[in-house]
């Protein structure tokens, strides 16, 4: 049996989930990519699980069971339930879907398990194993997914399915390069033909797949892969793929990999833009939606590139005014961006870089201008900026002789 594969844990929720479907009178399933993993013995802790009912009244039937952390969502009719151990379930209603316009998200009705294989996208994805079936395991398999498994093919369903929804031109570069597949034939040939209409995903649906892309082992063969399709100028216009630096990629991954919180995808499309761009401006046709943040850390790029190209080639004559100037309160993802273009010069200039990020204590304030008579207005900043100079490069570092510094200043504003 299939599931007999799923390990200890894995069998466990899932006779929760199984004694869950049968108490509430729904039909359940495993489906998509997990069968596919399963089937290849493959380690997959998503578990997608679809139902014939409510898919948000049965998670959250079930989860009081499991303990997870539940999440609904009303449009997709689904919930996700993260658990303690490494195992997230997706948990969605069986559906029909409707595109009425290519490229953009379908129309969602419910449907049985039928109507929900026939609107995947490959064969190797429309399987599903009915759960509540006593002990048998019935594989439900319309479109001959297992023999493409055994053959190693991504295989559309229908000629139209990379014009409905061309993010599936990305979802195979994935699919391809991880499991080491072939395009089927015909499959190859509407893909090639499809490529156009990469311009039709929202920038929303764009990011997604692009971080989903940066998220696989194999990024770079996945990029290079779409980019003898055809398919950068839709999604990173002006770039030339071939000038990425292999080691610059490999430095950003290893040094996100546990940090959670870091935009890694947006760490690597700084770095493409740098390495692979004429201009970098151009950074700002990506049809992306991007965040204030997102945008910050783009800008940042943008403004400061001289500076950012003078420190590269010559960090031992940087002061750290200056990499204050360039660091000070940036996102953490502008100083991975930074460390991976240093390449060995980043061993000098770690620690320089996290302290160039921080703010600098100033021993007096603002309060302290106005009590020696300063006026409210620009000068007070001014001054402070000043102050921030001259603690920085190391000449003030007592309040007592900030507060001289300060009567000096008075006396050269007085004149
Ligand atoms: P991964 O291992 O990358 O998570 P997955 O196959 O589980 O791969 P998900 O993105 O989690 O992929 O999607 C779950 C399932 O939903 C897929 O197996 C596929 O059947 C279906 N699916 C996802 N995106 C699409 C799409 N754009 N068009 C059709 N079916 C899709």
């Amino acid at each position: 049996m299939l599931t007999n594969k799923l390990g200890f844990e894995g069998k466990k929720i899932l006779q929760k989930v199984i004694k869950a479907a049968n108490q509430m009178g729904v039909n359940t399933y495993l489906v998509g990519g997990t069968v596919r993993d399963l089937y290849l013995n493959k380690t997959n802790y998503d578990l997608d699980i679809a139902i014939e009912g409510n898919a948000q009244e049965f998670a959250n039937f079930l989860n009081p069971v499991l303990g997870g952390d539940i999440r609904t969502y009303e449009r997709f009719l689904s919930a996700t339930i993260t658990l303690p151990s490494f195992f997230v379930l997706d948990i969605t209603t069986t559906r029909k879907e409707i595109y009425l316009n290519y490229g953009s998200l379908p129309i969602v009705e419910p449907g049985n398990i039928y109507d929900d294989l026939k609107r995947r996208d490959f064969s190797i994805n429309s399987l599903a194993i009915k759960l509540n079936n006593q002990d048998k395991e019935m594989i439900i398999d319309p479109f001959n997914g297992l023999n493409d498994l055994d053959k190693g093919l991504i295989k559309v369903l229908h000629n139209e399915s990379f014009r409905e929804d061309p993010t599936r031109i990305l979802r195979a570069a994935r699919l391809l390069t991880r499991l080491k597949f072939n395009l089927e034939e015909n499959t190859e040939k509407t893909l090639t033909k499809s490529i156009k209409y990469i311009n039709r995903i929202s920038g929303t649906r764009l990011k997604n797949e692009y971080k989903k892309i940066v998220k696989e082992d194999n990024t770079l063969q996945i990029l290079h892969l779409v980019d003898a399709w055809g398919v950068t100028p839709y999604v990173f216009p002006g770039i030339k793929l071939n000038y990425l630096n292999p080691k610059s990629i490999g430095f950003i991954k290893t040094w996100c990999r546990n940090r959670k919180e870091i935009e890694t995808w947006l760490i690597l499309l700084m770095l493409i833009y740098w390495q692979c761009s004429p201009k970098i401006d151009y950074i700002f046709e990506v049809p992306f939606d991007f965040s204030k943040k997102e945008k910050l850390c783009l800008e940042w790029m943008v403004e400061n590139r001289k500076v950012i190209k003078r420190l590269i080639q010559e960090n031992i004559n940087f002061s750290f005014i200056q990499l204050h100037r360039l660091m000070y309160n940036v996102p953490e993802e502008v100083e991975t961006f930074l460390l991976s273009l240093l390449g060995e010069k980043r061993e000098f200039l770690i620690k320089e870089i996290k302290k160039a990020r921080q703010g600098v204590y100033l021993p007096i304030t603002g309060r302290d201008l106005l009590k020696y008579g300063f006026r409210p207005g620009p000068i007070i900043g001014k001054i402070l900026n000043n102050l921030e100079q001259e603690v920085l490069e190391g000449r003030i570092n007592t309040r007592e002789e900030a507060l001289n510094w300060l009567l000096e200043m008075r006396d050269n504003y007085a004149e």
